[in-house]
């Protein structure tokens, strides 16, 4: 029965003078996750953003997709009446209510906005005289303003808007609007999580993911391809960066420790993630770390890794359980994929007593060994990387 929706925002509406720029960005964002679906028009006016859909519209799609947008706090479909004239308008909102519900035995407040201060009623008055109508028309109805079972909105602006629904978004702010950062994308449960809720804070999202054949296969680059898809449908596009690792991880294997593998491993992952940063405008890292999950991620471990980096490191599940990592991985859809069981590089090298709590100094003088050929080897990873679009 609905041929629109008003969307309404919450955070960007305190940006201030920057507040178009969120409003703008927002709109973008809604027409782009749209696209596909058809040729809807999306305005806004007046801190609201309106849709049109077009004939045929799905309304489940369209709504799933709106759920996917971050910025959107209520998505509330509307009945656009082309009229702000009182009788037709009365009318129009009784139609409405004869429309959307058949049993018409419950409470009811009246809601109503002016845009324009000129109107020739005040917002209590339409509330007032609109209620009186409806119980006049549909005697079943009745009001009560404290606790009512649907609240019946009335905005009057150019035309005359009328909703009683309200579905909630996905809160956050527009993508695009925080700057841009890049993810640390394994196959795993976390990182992808963590993609999504950097993304939620309006950052945009580049990815890499340090790829080891032929001890990590082609299933497992694919794992991380299917993850970018996945989430984009919240961060938008992705592009996705495939370093080959296999040499550097074989070198440090070869002149390393074994017990400090994985933290020296870690070390130039972030080395070279921070290089790829550098190179395309992303402003941090993100990883999916959280403390104390596996020996890498320690508070020892995770200073130790931390100290090649001179970007700022977002890691949004630090503090999280992992089972609400994996409650949030199932809400947005990528759990069935990272638990595939392809093996991701980290775990073809693992020692079997890792150390978990690394001295800052030890690692450095382990380091020292790689000195002859780590550095051509890094450049040569940052020369060969693929980049793959995701749309
Ligand atoms: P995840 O579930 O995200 O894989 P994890 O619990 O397996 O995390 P680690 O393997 O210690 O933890 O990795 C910690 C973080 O390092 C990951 O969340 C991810 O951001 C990054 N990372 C690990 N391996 C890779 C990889 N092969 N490519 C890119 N990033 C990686
Ligand atoms: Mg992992």
């Amino acid at each position: 029965m609905y041929k629109a929706f008003l969307i309404k925002y919450a955070e960007i509406g305190i940006k201030g003078n920057n507040r178009y720029i969120f409003e703008d960005a927002l709109r973008d964002r809604i027409k782009k996750s749209l696209r596909d679906l058809g040729d809807y028009m999306v305005t806004k006016e007046q801190g609201r953003i309106y849709i049109e859909c077009p004939d045929g519209y799905d309304y489940e799609e369209t709504v799933k997709a709106l759920q996917c947008v971050f910025g959107i706090a209520q998505i509330c479909p509307v009945m656009i009446a082309d009229t702000i004239e009182w009788e037709p308008l009365k009318k129009a909102v009784g139609d409405y209510v004869e429309a959307r519900y058949a049993d018409r035995n419950f409470t009811f407040k009246m809601e109503a906005k002016r845009g324009d201060k000129n109107y020739p009623m005040t917002s209590p008055q339409i509330c007032s005289e609109m209620g009186a109508y409806l119980l006049h028309r549909f005697p079943e109805m009745k009001v009560d303003v404290h606790n009512p079972s649907v609240r019946i909105m009335v905005e009057v602006r150019s035309r005359s808007y009328v909703y009683s629904e309200v579905i909630p978004g996905p809160g956050g702010m527009p993508v695009g609007t925080n700057g841009k950062a890049l993810l640390l994308l394994s196959g795993g449960i976390d990182s992808p999580v963590a993609g999504y809720m950097v993304a939620k804070r309006g950052v945009a999202i580049d990815a890499v993911y340090f790829h080891a054949p032929p001890y990590t296969s082609e299933r497992a680059k694919q794992k991380v391809v299917d993850l970018a898809e996945l989430i984009s449908k919240y961060t938008g596009s992705i592009r996705l960066h495939v370093v080959n690792f296999t040499d550097i991880q074989l070198y440090i294997y070869e002149k390393c420790p074994h017990e400090e593998l994985t933290i020296i491993m870690r070390r130039y992952m972030m080395r070279i993630a921070e290089k790829i940063a550098k190179e395309t405008g992303c402003l941090g890292l993100v990883t999916g770390e959280s403390i104390g999950q596996v020996a890498s991620q320690t508070l020892h471990s995770l200073a130790s890794t931390n100290e090649v980096c001179t970007m700022p490191v977002y890691r949004p599940l630090i503090a999280f359980d992992k089972q609400d990592i994996v409650d949030i991985a199932e809400r947005i859809n990528t759990y069935e994929t990272s638990i595939l069981p392809y093996e991701d590089c980290c775990t073809i090298f693992v020692a079997r007593h890792p150390v978990t709590k690394p001295s800052l100094k030890v690692i450095r003088y382990s380091e020292k060994c790689l000195e002859e050929k780590i550095d051509d080897m890094v450049e040569t990873a940052m020369e060969t990387k693929e980049t793959i679009f995701v749309p």
